[in-house]
């Protein structure tokens, strides 16, 4: 992929050995990006790639409770997102459901791919689309529906 993207990452507590392991399989093609995460995902992240050597640019916003994932979710309101990987905890109640929500709402209203678990992300960001200049993604349409007719 040549294109740079910025690309956010997050991981819930008991999917963070899942997130680490992820980014350092990818790590050659991730350090070719920018890379935004929630603060103790990216710290985990950031200490893997250097016991690897691996030089990325990582940004850490705030941990996930503390309003990490709201700031990720502001960046996708301003289009500075490009693709997301949120590995949630789906078996463990959260104290911050409501901005898990609100993360996933906005990626979906603003139509950034947003992969939940590692095989989605693999096959996101392995896509050949990236780099197709004459690929535009439709944007989401709400068109109202009538049952009756
Ligand atoms: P964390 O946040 O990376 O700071 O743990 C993730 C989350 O719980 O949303």
């Amino acid at each position: 992929m040549h294109k740079k993207l910025t690309i956010a990452l997050v991981a819930h507590d008991r999917r963070k050995a899942d997130m680490v392991d992820w980014a350092v399989f990818n790590a050659d093609m991730l350090s070719q990006h920018q890379l935004i995460c929630t603060g103790t995902t990216g710290g985990l992240i950031k200490d893997a790639f250097e016991k690897k050597g691996v030089e990325a640019e990582i940004i850490c916003m705030n941990s996930g409770p503390l309003g990490g994932d709201a700031e990720i979710a502001a960046l996708v309101v301003r289009k500075k997102i490009n693709l997301a990987v949120f590995l949630i905890d789906d078996l463990s109640a959260q104290p911050h459901e409501a901005d898990i929500q609100m993360l996933l709402r906005q990626c979906r209203v603003h139509n950034v791919p947003i992969a939940c678990n590692r095989y989605s992300a693999d096959l996101m960001i392995t896509s050949t689309l990236w780099d197709k200049e004459d690929y535009v993604p439709l944007e989401p349409r709400y068109v109202k529906f009538n049952r009756e007719v």
